[in-house]
């Protein structure tokens, strides 16, 4: 969306496309791996998925909630920049007014930050309701990687699957980014820690316990192109099928 001029957006839109909105954070990503890892993901699949359903891509938003200690190594690391959660809702909120006012009908924000979920959740439900009644426009929130089927985990974790929140910097973000942007990826630096070990609670201020010095949550050994691109293969046709079932069936 930001490469084209106003008028070839206007022209674009009036076939009625998929608008996406990748929605991710600035957040350690262990030494291996850049900070910009979840926008940089989500504007991935953003863009394949768009190519898929005849979609526009609009520029990601770069940064995101505060990173949790047992999602996301928390807030002690440098690097890691985070909004408060009123200021992300107060963004999104004010970019979703902007999008309907453009005659947008088909909205999806694709996150690729855990910590973002219900701070977009509320920028939808309040944007919503400020539309006119009858406003034709309808949103689709998603965390991309519940589009990941159970038989790709199967399949790429052979000592069993950590669960997502686990997978911070870990097996799958480190595939994927290997198999979408290899360059920005330190293969000497791919560390072994984890899977890390919280209680089942939080503690406030927060004070890095528990989280491995790299700031990886599980292992990323064993991290491959091949495995990145069939997470992304897979998730990429699955939100497709989904977005076409929920705009145009
Ligand atoms: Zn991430
Ligand atoms: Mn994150």
């Amino acid at each position: 969306m930001d490469r084209i001029s106003w008028v070839d957006y206007q022209a674009r839109l009036a076939a009625g496309p998929v608008l996406f909105l990748p929605c991710g954070a600035l957040e350690q990503h262990g030494p291996h791996l850049p900070l910009g890892v979840d926008a940089m993901l989500a504007a991935d699949i953003a863009c394949r998925v768009a190519a898929a359903v005849g979609g526009l891509v609009a520029p990601p938003l770069n940064y995101g909630y505060k990173s949790q200690a047992r999602c996301g190594g928390g807030q002690t690391f440098p690097g890691t920049a985070s909004l408060d959660g009123e200021h992300l809702i107060g963004v999104v909120r004010d970019i979703i007014r902007e999008f309907a006012r453009h005659g947008v009908e088909r909205l999806v924000l694709v996150d690729g930050h855990y910590e973002n979920q219900w701070f977009l959740t509320e920028a939808i439900e309040t944007a919503v309701r400020e539309l006119a009644p009858g406003h034709p426009l309808k949103i689709v929130r998603t965390e991309y990687w519940e589009f990941c089927p159970q038989s790709v985990l199967d399949d790429i974790f052979e000592n069993g699957f950590p669960g997502f929140a686990l997978e911070h910097a870990a097996l799958i973000e480190t595939s994927m980014m290997l198999a979408l942007r290899p360059e920005l990826v330190a293969m000497d630096k791919l560390p072994d820690d984890g899977p890390a070990a919280f209680p089942v609670h939080d503690c406030y201020p927060q004070d890095g316990r528990g989280v491995p010095p790299s700031g990886v949550l599980a292992s990323a050994v064993g991290a491959s192109a091949a495995k990145g691109e069939k997470i992304v293969a897979a998730i990429c046709s699955r939100m497709a099928e989904a977005l076409q079932k929920e705009f145009f069936a």
